[in-house]
């Protein structure tokens, strides 16, 4: 990609550490687990409301323990929510791109994550509202919380949601099924629950005989788990990490990192900004993506519709995820893309992610639609060898 003018180069350096998050990342696309931990990608990323509600059921029921001691856990739970929500609403609003999405009640799926969050409460009985010691003076009849583990001399990393004496508990946001029929659980999930069990191993002395995945809406499963299968899984997501980090310095450009698929690009919020997934994106890409990503030269200055509340842009598509061709996408509030107010002129390169597939095949803009002149976005480089290596969250998500 040819030097950007308006955003300072995103530095892909080595990750320090996996975890069981980052280490289904790294399966997926290790370009895309690098991102996910450097800096001077979040101008770019557009969030996600039904992934801040499953931030805000994260932090109901890590905190609901000790709320409960404190009085009424439905009360206690009702304010952790409201105050994770307002939360991440007020980050949002400062944010270049997710400003666009109005206040929590309005997100897809606000009240029935709520009414599930409510419902997981209840099954914590009192017996269990017990408080996380430090390390050193764990029992093993105590139930820790989001306690931050590390094993392989640090090479992974986690903080498990909830770990009794013989179940570790993750906390899912989405579904935890394969697919609809709901016979096959995910087996992503499943990794992620052997890499805790092996964490808690190696911290605490003991094999969880299970692990248990609560989804934020519908039951509970319990997964056995074999010790054997998690010391495999951990040694696996390690050298996952040491074959990314082994490929970086002779990487040369971002491509070499990357594996670019329906599958990987799928949910990869940092579409705009790869220059890989627009060497590799094809027409057809849009079903499996269930959006249209287009790339191509502004045929005009965009023009306004909707009483200059909106633009219409006119561009000749001739790569991405879409039909090659003139397309013309509109109607794109001003409010939304303050960016098309500024210098977007006849010839410009532009890249727009995001747009709705209309019935007829064209592609249409949606709440999740994010547009960029190409000239504006940050290059990908790789970072010298000595530059820091990166730390990746913990968490499960
Ligand atoms: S867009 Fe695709 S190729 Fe690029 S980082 Fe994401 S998953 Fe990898």
């Amino acid at each position: 990609m040819a030097e950007a003018a308006g955003a300072p180069p995103i530095l892909l350096a080595r990750l320090r550490s996996v975890s069981p998050s980052s280490a289904e990342l790294l399966r997926l696309c290790p370009l895309r687990a690098i991102l996910a931990g450097s800096r001077g990608t979040e101008p770019f990323v557009l969030g996600n409301p039904k992934a801040w509600l499953g931030t805000a059921y994260h932090r109901v029921m890590e905190g609901i323990a000790s709320a409960a001691q404190r009085g009424d856990p439905a009360s206690g739970a009702r304010m952790l929510w409201d105050d994770a929500v307002r939360e991440l609403w007020q980050d949002a609003q400062s944010h270049p791109l997710n400003h666009r999405f109005g206040p929590p009640e309005t997100w897809p799926g606000y009240h029935l994550a709520l009414a599930g969050a409510m419902l997981h409460c209840q099954e914590i009985s009192p017996g269990q509202h017990l408080d996380a010691p430090g390390r050193e003076g764990w029992h093993p009849d105590q139930i820790l919380r989001e306690q931050y583990l590390t094993a392989m001399a640090g090479k992974l990393v986690g903080r498990p949601d909830r770990v009794a004496r013989r179940e570790v508990t993750d906390y899912k946001s989405g579904g935890i099924y394969e697919d609809r029929s709901a016979t096959e659980v995910k087996a992503s999930y499943i990794r992620q629950l052997r890499l805790y069990a092996y964490l808690v191993r190696q911290n605490y002395g003991y094999w969880p005989e299970k692990g248990v995945l609560v989804p934020m809406l519908g039951a509970k499963v319990e997964i056995e788990l074999a010790p054997s299968a998690c010391e495999s899984e951990a040694a696996e997501a390690v050298s996952l990490l040491g074959a990314a980090n082994a490929m970086l310095p002779s990487a040369g450009d971002a491509a070499r990192l990357a594996n670019p698929s329906p599958k990987s690009c799928g949910y990869c919020p940092y579409k705009i900004i790869c220059p890989v997934f627009w060497q590799a994106a094809q027409p057809e890409w849009s079903g499996p993506l269930r959006q249209a990503c287009l790339e191509g030269r502004l045929t005009a200055p965009p023009s306004t519709v909707h009483g200059g509340a909106a633009a219409s842009v006119e561009i000749d598509v001739d790569r991405g995820a879409a039909p090659e061709g003139h397309e013309v996408i509109a109607p794109l509030s001003s409010r939304i893309h303050p960016c098309l107010a500024g210098d977007w002129h006849e010839g410009e390169r532009v890249r727009f992610t995001g747009l709705a597939l209309r019935p007829d095949g064209r592609p249409g803009t949606c709440s999740l639609t994010v547009c960029a002149r190409v000239r504006d976005l940050p290059e990908l480089r790789v970072a010298p060898a000595d530059a820091d290596s990166l730390a990746v969250s913990p968490d499960g998500a």
